[in-house]
Protein backbone atom coordinates (compact mmCIF):
# COMPACT_ATOMS: atom_id res chain seq x y z
CA UNK A 1 0.00 0.00 0.00
CA UNK A 2 1.15 3.94 -0.62
CA UNK A 3 1.86 5.46 2.38
CA UNK A 4 -0.92 7.85 3.62
CA UNK A 5 0.16 11.38 5.03
CA UNK A 6 -2.86 13.20 6.36
CA UNK A 7 -3.43 16.25 7.75
CA UNK A 8 -6.20 17.28 9.93
CA UNK A 9 -7.47 21.06 9.35
CA UNK A 10 -10.38 22.33 11.72
CA UNK A 11 -11.53 24.88 14.25
CA UNK A 12 -10.66 24.24 17.94
CA UNK A 13 -13.33 21.59 18.70
CA UNK A 14 -13.91 20.67 15.48
CA UNK A 15 -12.90 17.09 16.24
CA UNK A 16 -9.60 16.95 14.84
CA UNK A 17 -8.22 15.19 17.71
CA UNK A 18 -10.78 12.41 17.97
CA UNK A 19 -10.59 11.77 14.40
CA UNK A 20 -7.09 11.67 13.74
CA UNK A 21 -6.60 9.38 16.30
CA UNK A 22 -8.87 6.78 14.71
CA UNK A 23 -7.70 7.45 11.03
CA UNK A 24 -4.39 6.47 12.33
CA UNK A 25 -5.70 3.65 14.19
CA UNK A 26 -7.44 2.19 11.15
CA UNK A 27 -4.60 3.02 8.69
CA UNK A 28 -2.06 2.16 11.32
CA UNK A 29 0.27 4.98 11.05
CA UNK A 30 1.26 7.63 13.56
CA UNK A 31 -1.02 10.37 14.98
CA UNK A 32 1.03 13.22 15.39
CA UNK A 33 -0.72 16.40 17.49
CA UNK A 34 1.49 19.29 18.33
CA UNK A 35 -0.58 20.15 20.89
CA UNK A 36 -0.14 16.57 22.67
CA UNK A 37 3.62 17.04 22.22
CA UNK A 38 3.42 20.45 24.07
CA UNK A 39 1.21 18.95 26.68
CA UNK A 40 3.45 16.78 27.22
CA UNK A 41 6.47 18.69 27.60
CA UNK A 42 4.56 21.15 29.55
CA UNK A 43 3.58 17.92 32.15
CA UNK A 44 7.49 17.13 31.98
CA UNK A 45 9.16 20.21 32.96
CA UNK A 46 11.07 20.68 30.32
CA UNK A 47 12.68 23.70 28.77
CA UNK A 48 9.99 23.73 25.81
CA UNK A 49 7.27 23.21 28.45
CA UNK A 50 8.32 25.83 30.44
CA UNK A 51 8.51 28.33 27.68
CA UNK A 52 5.07 26.90 26.11
CA UNK A 53 2.94 26.59 29.03
CA UNK A 54 1.87 30.63 29.70
CA UNK A 55 1.81 30.58 25.85
CA UNK A 56 -0.91 27.71 25.55
CA UNK A 57 -2.73 28.92 28.61
CA UNK A 58 -3.48 31.84 26.86
CA UNK A 59 -4.57 30.61 23.48
CA UNK A 60 -2.10 32.11 21.34
CA UNK A 61 0.08 30.11 19.14
CA UNK A 62 4.12 28.98 19.79
CA UNK A 63 6.63 30.43 17.02
CA UNK A 64 6.60 28.90 13.65
CA UNK A 65 10.56 27.89 13.92
CA UNK A 66 10.04 26.03 17.24
CA UNK A 67 7.05 24.06 15.61
CA UNK A 68 8.62 23.10 12.54
CA UNK A 69 11.29 21.80 14.39
CA UNK A 70 9.77 19.76 16.14
CA UNK A 71 7.38 18.53 13.72
CA UNK A 72 10.61 17.98 11.05
CA UNK A 73 12.55 15.64 13.76
CA UNK A 74 9.02 14.00 14.29
CA UNK A 75 8.46 13.07 10.46
CA UNK A 76 12.13 12.06 9.98
CA UNK A 77 11.58 9.11 12.37
CA UNK A 78 10.85 5.53 10.58
CA UNK A 79 7.70 5.15 11.97
CA UNK A 80 6.08 7.53 9.67
CA UNK A 81 7.63 5.71 6.28
CA UNK A 82 4.21 4.27 5.88
CA UNK A 83 2.35 7.56 6.67
CA UNK A 84 1.37 9.59 9.89
CA UNK A 85 -1.76 12.06 10.58
CA UNK A 86 -0.80 15.59 11.49
CA UNK A 87 -3.56 17.11 13.75
CA UNK A 88 -2.74 20.59 14.93
CA UNK A 89 0.25 20.96 12.29
CA UNK A 90 0.38 22.96 10.11
CA UNK A 91 -1.67 26.08 11.75
CA UNK A 92 0.25 28.86 10.00
CA UNK A 93 0.46 29.35 5.86
CA UNK A 94 4.58 29.53 6.83
CA UNK A 95 4.08 25.93 8.96
CA UNK A 96 2.14 24.56 5.48
CA UNK A 97 5.32 25.95 3.14
CA UNK A 98 7.95 24.12 5.40
CA UNK A 99 5.52 21.31 5.33
CA UNK A 100 5.24 20.81 1.99
CA UNK A 101 9.02 21.60 1.70
CA UNK A 102 9.95 18.42 4.01
CA UNK A 103 7.42 16.38 1.81
CA UNK A 104 9.07 17.51 -1.32
CA UNK A 105 9.47 14.31 -3.91
CA UNK A 106 7.16 12.43 -1.57
CA UNK A 107 3.40 11.82 -2.85
CA UNK A 108 1.03 14.44 -1.95
CA UNK A 109 -0.21 15.02 1.36
CA UNK A 110 -4.22 14.71 1.57
CA UNK A 111 -5.87 17.33 3.47
CA UNK A 112 -9.24 17.29 5.53
CA UNK A 113 -10.69 20.00 6.76
CA UNK A 114 -13.57 19.66 9.25
CA UNK A 115 -16.23 22.62 9.13
CA UNK A 116 -17.96 23.03 12.34
CA UNK A 117 -20.54 26.25 13.02
CA UNK A 118 -19.22 28.71 15.58
CA UNK A 119 -21.36 28.25 17.97
CA UNK A 120 -21.70 24.34 18.40
CA UNK A 121 -17.82 24.98 18.39
CA UNK A 122 -18.21 27.11 21.12
CA UNK A 123 -20.93 24.67 23.30
CA UNK A 124 -18.13 21.52 22.83
CA UNK A 125 -15.46 23.44 24.29
CA UNK A 126 -17.55 25.17 27.05
CA UNK A 127 -18.46 21.86 28.25
CA UNK A 128 -15.41 19.72 27.54
CA UNK A 129 -13.26 17.73 30.04
CA UNK A 130 -10.15 15.95 30.03
CA UNK A 131 -8.46 13.83 32.67
CA UNK A 132 -6.03 15.66 34.21
CA UNK A 133 -3.23 13.23 34.76
CA UNK A 134 -2.97 11.62 31.06
CA UNK A 135 -5.52 14.56 28.79
CA UNK A 136 -7.49 12.29 27.84
CA UNK A 137 -10.71 13.30 26.75
CA UNK A 138 -14.08 12.34 28.78
CA UNK A 139 -16.73 10.88 26.68
CA UNK A 140 -19.35 11.26 28.79
CA UNK A 141 -19.57 7.30 29.57
CA UNK A 142 -16.57 6.85 31.82
CA UNK A 143 -17.72 4.21 34.52
CA UNK A 144 -16.90 6.29 37.78
CA UNK A 145 -18.45 9.89 37.00
CA UNK A 146 -15.64 12.74 36.96
CA UNK A 147 -13.22 9.84 36.83
CA UNK A 148 -11.30 9.36 33.39
CA UNK A 149 -12.30 5.81 32.10
CA UNK A 150 -8.50 5.32 30.86
CA UNK A 151 -6.61 5.92 33.91
CA UNK A 152 -8.95 6.77 36.83
CA UNK A 153 -7.54 10.61 37.46
CA UNK A 154 -9.75 13.70 37.98
CA UNK A 155 -11.73 15.26 35.01
CA UNK A 156 -10.96 18.63 34.69
CA UNK A 157 -11.50 21.43 32.11
CA UNK A 158 -8.70 22.31 30.13
CA UNK A 159 -6.98 25.51 30.97
CA UNK A 160 -6.98 26.92 27.39
CA UNK A 161 -10.98 25.77 27.03
CA UNK A 162 -12.14 28.57 29.96
CA UNK A 163 -14.12 30.65 28.09
CA UNK A 164 -12.41 34.48 27.31
CA UNK A 165 -9.67 32.19 26.29
CA UNK A 166 -11.96 29.74 23.83
CA UNK A 167 -12.66 32.95 22.38
CA UNK A 168 -9.15 34.49 21.47
CA UNK A 169 -8.28 31.19 20.49
CA UNK A 170 -11.27 31.28 17.79
CA UNK A 171 -9.93 34.66 16.64
CA UNK A 172 -6.42 33.32 16.05
CA UNK A 173 -8.05 30.67 14.37
CA UNK A 174 -9.59 33.20 11.81
CA UNK A 175 -6.66 35.08 11.30
CA UNK A 176 -3.75 32.26 11.41
CA UNK A 177 -5.24 28.94 10.61
CA UNK A 178 -8.20 29.87 8.24
CA UNK A 179 -5.81 31.15 5.53
CA UNK A 180 -4.75 27.66 5.62
CA UNK A 181 -8.24 26.10 3.94
CA UNK A 182 -7.15 29.07 0.96
CA UNK A 183 -4.02 27.87 0.97
CA UNK A 184 -4.67 24.16 0.10
CA UNK A 185 -8.31 24.43 -1.52
CA UNK A 186 -7.26 24.67 -4.91
CA UNK A 187 -5.21 20.70 -4.32
CA UNK A 188 -7.11 17.99 -6.22
CA UNK A 189 -6.19 16.00 -2.50
CA UNK A 190 -8.37 18.63 -0.24
CA UNK A 191 -11.66 17.58 0.95
CA UNK A 192 -13.81 19.43 3.13
CA UNK A 193 -16.43 17.64 5.63
CA UNK A 194 -19.16 18.35 7.50
CA UNK A 195 -18.08 18.22 11.34
CA UNK A 196 -21.46 18.76 13.01
CA UNK A 197 -22.97 15.18 12.84
CA UNK A 198 -22.34 12.09 14.60
CA UNK A 199 -18.34 11.05 15.37
CA UNK A 200 -19.00 7.86 13.60
CA UNK A 201 -20.42 9.89 10.45
CA UNK A 202 -17.81 12.13 10.90
CA UNK A 203 -15.50 8.96 10.62
CA UNK A 204 -17.05 7.74 7.74
CA UNK A 205 -17.24 10.40 5.50
CA UNK A 206 -13.79 11.24 6.36
CA UNK A 207 -12.87 7.29 5.18
CA UNK A 208 -15.03 7.86 1.87
CA UNK A 209 -13.15 11.54 1.31
CA UNK A 210 -9.67 9.60 1.61
CA UNK A 211 -10.80 6.80 -0.78
CA UNK A 212 -12.10 9.34 -3.19
CA UNK A 213 -8.50 11.44 -2.98
CA UNK A 214 -6.93 7.79 -3.72
CA UNK A 215 -9.17 6.85 -6.67
CA UNK A 216 -8.20 10.47 -8.41
CA UNK A 217 -5.00 9.84 -7.84
CA UNK A 218 -4.77 6.21 -9.43
CA UNK A 219 -6.72 7.81 -12.33
CA UNK A 220 -4.72 10.70 -12.43
CA UNK A 221 -1.62 8.05 -12.69
CA UNK A 222 -3.55 6.22 -15.60
CA UNK A 223 -3.89 9.35 -16.99
CA UNK A 224 -7.63 9.93 -16.15
CA UNK A 225 -9.61 12.37 -14.75
CA UNK A 226 -8.46 13.40 -11.35
CA UNK A 227 -11.79 14.61 -10.33
P1 LIG B 1 -7.08 22.87 19.71
O1 LIG B 1 -7.98 22.06 20.56
O2 LIG B 1 -7.29 24.35 19.86
O3 LIG B 1 -7.05 22.45 18.29
P2 LIG B 1 -4.39 21.80 20.30
O4 LIG B 1 -4.54 20.80 21.35
O5 LIG B 1 -4.12 21.34 18.91
O6 LIG B 1 -5.65 22.77 20.35
O7 LIG B 1 -3.23 22.86 20.69
C1 LIG B 1 -3.26 23.55 21.92
C2 LIG B 1 -2.30 24.74 21.88
O8 LIG B 1 -0.97 24.30 21.55
C3 LIG B 1 -2.61 25.81 20.83
O9 LIG B 1 -3.58 26.73 21.26
C4 LIG B 1 -1.21 26.45 20.68
O10 LIG B 1 -0.90 27.30 21.74
C5 LIG B 1 -0.27 25.27 20.76
N1 LIG B 1 0.00 24.67 19.42
C6 LIG B 1 -0.33 23.41 19.00
N2 LIG B 1 0.06 23.21 17.73
C7 LIG B 1 0.65 24.36 17.32
C8 LIG B 1 1.24 24.79 16.08
N3 LIG B 1 1.32 23.98 15.02
N4 LIG B 1 1.72 26.06 16.01
C9 LIG B 1 1.65 26.88 17.07
N5 LIG B 1 1.11 26.55 18.25
C10 LIG B 1 0.61 25.31 18.38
Amino acid sequence: MSPIRLVMLGAPGAGKGTQAERLGRVRGVPRISTGDTLREAVQAGTPLGRASKQVMDSGQLIGDDIMIGIVKERLSRPDTRPGFVLDGFPRTVAQAVALDRLMAERDPLIVLDIVVPESELARRLGTRMICGDCGTNADGHEAVPGRCGKCGGPLVQRADDSNGVVLERFKIYQRATKPLVEFYRERSTFRSINGAQAADSVTADLAAAIEAVGNGRLNAAGGGNTR
